[in-house]
């Protein structure tokens, strides 16, 4: 069980939706003291529920029934208040305004059983851990490519494809590599390539305002090896993964 260490955040306010998410950050400050200070200050209006550092030791700033102020402008399946259905975890990191860093493993390990103990307690689907420039891909892009979402994945948390049928054709140095094979997939459905795309990043949840954003921020969680805006075999193999591990179909 964790401890928590308590530093109450003047800046909520009720929920209007039941909570089922959570939403990842990086603090984007150059220290943990700093963004602590600011998340609790009188009139920064801002603010999450956690504060992990980076030796791991964890702040509890607003209680998980209140809507703390951490997501902004955003959207994911249709819904634009994700402040009221979610959880907001910042994690301590200079972020790419002062550095970005990679995350050490004593913060990971505290924010993998944190979201555990999160998920078992309020009930939120593993897959509904999701990462600030997920639901806000035109305006954030925390927690950023280096944050581990594979090592959540292997405890089951976060939102992560299957294999599909596609994927055991593949190799892993193929999925790795974006070898030529995988950049001549052809999508299971009849749909032209870019409206596979547009279509399938919709359904998963994303907002496509703005296609090369999204398929920005897709990458940034699903092909960090990758910080570009076109999509390719990789990316159309990983979006059928995640549809196939949500059960949706398009
Ligand atoms: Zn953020």
């Amino acid at each position: 069980m964790l401890n928590f260490h308590k530093a109450p955040s003047p800046h909520f306010n009720e929920r209007a939706l039941p909570l089922d998410s959570i939403i990842l950050h990086y603090t984007d400050m150059p220290t943990a003291d700093e963004a602590l200070a600011w998340l609790c200050h009188p009139t920064s209006q801002v603010s999450a529920h956690y504060l992990i550092d980076e030796a791991g030791k964890t702040y509890h700033l607003v209680e998980d029934e209140k809507r703390a102020w951490h997501a902004g402008e955003s959207f994911w399946q249709d819904c634009t208040d994700i402040n009221s259905c979610s959880l907001g975890i910042e994690l301590s990191n200079p972020g790419h305004s002062h550095g970005y860093q990679p995350f050490p493993e004593a913060q990971i390990d505290a924010l993998l059983q944190l979201c555990e103990q999160l998920s078992a307690r309020w009930g939120i689907p593993k897959n509904r851990i999701l990462g600030h420039s997920d639901i806000a891909p035109r305006r954030k892009q925390d927690p950023g490519h280096l944050f581990p979402w594979e090592v959540l994945s292997r405890e089951g948390l976060g939102l992560w494809p299957t294999s599909s049928d596609a994927y055991s054709e593949l190799t892993p140095c193929d999925l790795i590599a974006g070898s030529r094979k995988t950049s001549q997939w052809i999508p299971r459905s009849s749909r032209g390539t870019s409206s596979f795309i547009e279509e399938g990043l919709t359904t998963i949840g994303y907002e496509t305002v703005s296609l090369p954003h999204t398929i920005r921020a897709f990458k940034r969680h699903f092909q960090p090896h990758q910080g570009d805006d076109r999509a390719d075999g990789e990316t159309h193999l990983l979006i059928q993964g995640l549809l196939d591990s949500l059960k949706m179909h398009i």
